[in-house]
């Protein structure tokens, strides 16, 4: 079988690894030459939005997925005529808009932060009224990574704010004082069986993920699953999507879903039973999905515009490294370590000493 990947970057990559063992061959198309899932399957080199090339990628595939959540839905539409894409494309679409996610969410019953939509500086201040500072100043379309945010202390930052954004199109939302940053991961296949990863538990430094942990028996499992499920249900989904969530006491806040695998998830390859990504082709592929479980302690350290050394790492016993094969550039996730152990005590030095290295070579 031939998957399609719109997208060649370390998820089309970790997808691709996942799915050779089960005899699965891949083609993507990505505009970038050198792109690190290249050598892996066939490259396409070109726009997403060459018509000649996505003709070939339909042709040439049996099913089509995505890497990245910004690819334009007509897309998804054009490729469907004749091949099967998935998620589907009503996933993107409600993703790419911070407003209708937002609104989606809420209609499904999920706690979000107080929001508003603003298209200028008066509106803004407006809405500051009802929203109340600490807020987050986002724009609508195109964020990630902390990207195009801003954070509002207090009445005097908005006219700056207002400015940085760029006057874009912007939610701004208030800030969720937050115990911990979490995030579920889930899989649904074509007959509609789901399964559920043990929660992540997430530090971000700057807006971007740098340490993902799982969890256990952790006692907002059950929330988040209930949450996971509504969106899994409403978009009749297909595939792997991670929900990123606020704890704030028992209670948990959304923030964003992603349709896709995602950077929480990469402690699956070694920390569970099934990764998120052999999941996620097992998933669009209508297989039976594996087990999520987990293999005792697991853990995911990212590598920022920097790695460290490889003999270091690899000198840490129960540490598995993970590069992408990209070029180093400022500010680039370029590479990752997971641990894998059963003792927390090993687990808790290990993750010390990741972070320790991660920082020493973060450039950010
Ligand atoms: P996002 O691009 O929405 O995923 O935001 C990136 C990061 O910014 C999150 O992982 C949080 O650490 C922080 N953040 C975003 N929105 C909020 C909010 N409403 N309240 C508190 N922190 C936030």
């Amino acid at each position: 079988m031939v998957i399609g990947i719109l997208g060649a970057g370390q998820l089309a990559r970790m997808l691709a690894l996942a799915g050779k063992p089960l005899g699965l061959k891949f083609i993507f198309l990505d505009p970038t030459p050198i792109a690190c899932a290249a050598d892996i399957g066939k490259h396409l080199i070109g726009e997403y939005t060459d018509k000649t090339l996505l003709t070939q990628l339909a042709e040439e595939s049996d099913v089509i997925t995505y890497e990245f959540e910004n690819v334009p839905v007509e897309i998804i539409d054009f490729l469907n005529r004749s091949t099967p894409v998935y998620p589907p494309g009503r996933a993107l679409l409600i993703g790419q808009d911070r407003i209708t996610e937002k609104t989606f969410l809420q209609d499904l019953g999920i706690a979000t932060a107080p929001f508003a939509a603003v298209s200028s500086l008066d509106e803004l201040q407006l809405a500051m009224v009802e929203i109340g500072y600490p807020a987050i100043l986002k724009t609508r379309r195109f964020g990630y990574d902390g990207k195009g945010q801003v954070v509002l202390k207090n009445a005097q930052d908005l006219a700056e704010a207002w400015q940085a954004v760029n006057n874009a199109s912007c939610v701004v939302e208030g800030f969720v004082p937050f115990d911990r940053e979490i995030s579920i991961i889930a899989s649904r296949n074509i007959a509609g069986e789901t399964v559920y990863y043990p929660l992540s538990e997430n530090e971000h430094h700057k807006g971007i993920l740098r340490l993902a942990k799982n969890t256990r028996n952790d006692p907002l499992q059950g929330q988040a699953e209930n949450y996971i499920t509504a969106i899994l249900n409403a978009l009749d989904y297909v595939g792997t999507i991670a929900l990123e969530l606020f704890a704030v006491g028992d209670q948990l806040i959304a923030n964003e879903f992603a349709p896709r695998v995602h950077n929480s998830g990469h402690w699956t390859i070694e920390g569970s039973e099934t990764c998120q990504f052999e999941n996620h082709l097992r998933a669009i592929m209508g297989m039976p999905l594996g087990s999520t479980h987990s293999l005792g302690y697991a853990a995911m350290q990212n590598f920022i515009g920097n790695v460290p050394k490889s003999k270091t790492l690899l000198s840490l016993e129960q540490v598995h490294l993970h590069l992408y094969d990209k070029a180093a550039r400022k500010g680039r996730k370029l590479a990752h370590a997971t641990v894998r152990t059963d003792s927390l005590e090993t687990f808790t030095d290990l993750i010390n000493s990741l972070t320790e290295l991660a920082i020493q070579s973060d450039d950010s």
